[in-house]
């Protein structure tokens, strides 16, 4: 057939995938780090050498007893710490050599943070706990947008003392989330929760990692949290123990607690 003019196209099949593509991209590549308190007259060595690759989208849960090290690791790919030795890679940026102006920007734009005890701001609303981070954020949600993430609609407007536990850690997470973070991080998200309210919370987390794609790591000390992940990396005396795959993911709510 003629050629109808110079804008005429074939219809383009997509380009054969390569085996880049076929990879998923490494979000934290972290070598050697180790993380060495200084106490007086002795050492705590909270890191003995850890090596972790983090993909995109990826689920992990970070099992372990107490002390084991699961919240320096976190607080290190967070930017709120920085290891001894070793180096952490956040895609191609090396978080270890980065300047204190560039690791702000990251926490500020990358990274959403979710801790055991809410630090929400008693004299605002769930609202306006939430507007505090998207005011700064580049390219924010709406609050009322991450509040329904969590399954907070109808409770935008409460203070938090007029929230349950849960829900108050569910207005943690949407402010965690609403400045659309590449990754969220969760220290004991469910430390202080019941079960019933644990499920809950957990529920708001997962699908934030399903539909916003958010890579996500929480630590808990509840194995039967694993069940429910990607991967499980289990921690033991500053160094990873064990790391596996979660071949079936198990529902959150048929988790058994
Ligand atoms: P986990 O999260 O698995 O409970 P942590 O990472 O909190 O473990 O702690 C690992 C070790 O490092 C523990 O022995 C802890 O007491 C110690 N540690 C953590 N933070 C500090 C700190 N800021 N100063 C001194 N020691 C610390």
């Amino acid at each position: 057939m003629a050629r109808m003019g110079s804008d005429f196209e074939l219809p383009r099949e997509p380009p054969p995938p390569t085996a880049e593509s076929a990879v998923r991209a490494t979000v934290f590549r972290v070598r050697g780090i180790t993380k060495v308190y200084p106490m007086g007259e002795v050492e705590v060595h909270a890191l003995r050498g850890v090596d972790l690759d983090v993909y995109a989208r990826e689920f992990t849960v970070l099992l372990g007893p107490s002390g084991s090290g699961k919240s320096t690791l976190l607080n290190i790919l967070g930017g709120l710490d920085v290891p001894t030795a070793g180096t952490v890679h956040f895609h191609d940026q090396d978080l270890t050599s980065a300047k204190e102006r560039r690791l702000t920007l990251f926490r500020r734009e990358a990274v959403g943070f979710v801790f055991q005890f809410y630090n929400l701001i008693p004299s605002l609303t769930a609202r306006e706990n939430v507007r505090l981070v998207t005011e700064v954020a580049p390219h924010p949600m709406a609050p009322e947008e991450a509040l329904a993430m969590v399954g907070l609609a109808d409770r935008q407007d409460h203070f938090p003392a007029q929230l349950s536990g849960g829900q108050q850690q569910r207005v943690a997470i949407a402010r965690a989330i609403a400045k659309r973070p590449q990754v969220l991080l969760c220290d004991e998200p469910t430390g202080a929760l019941d079960a019933q309210t644990g499920i809950t919370v957990l529920e708001a987390i997962d699908r934030i990692n399903r539909e916003l794609g958010t890579t996500t790591l929480v630590i808990t000390h509840n194995a039967a949290i694993g069940a429910m992940a990607d991967r499980v990396v289990t921690m033991r005396d500053g160094r990873i123990a064990e790391d596996r795959r979660v071949l079936e993911k198990t529902p959150v709510d048929q988790l058994a607690w």
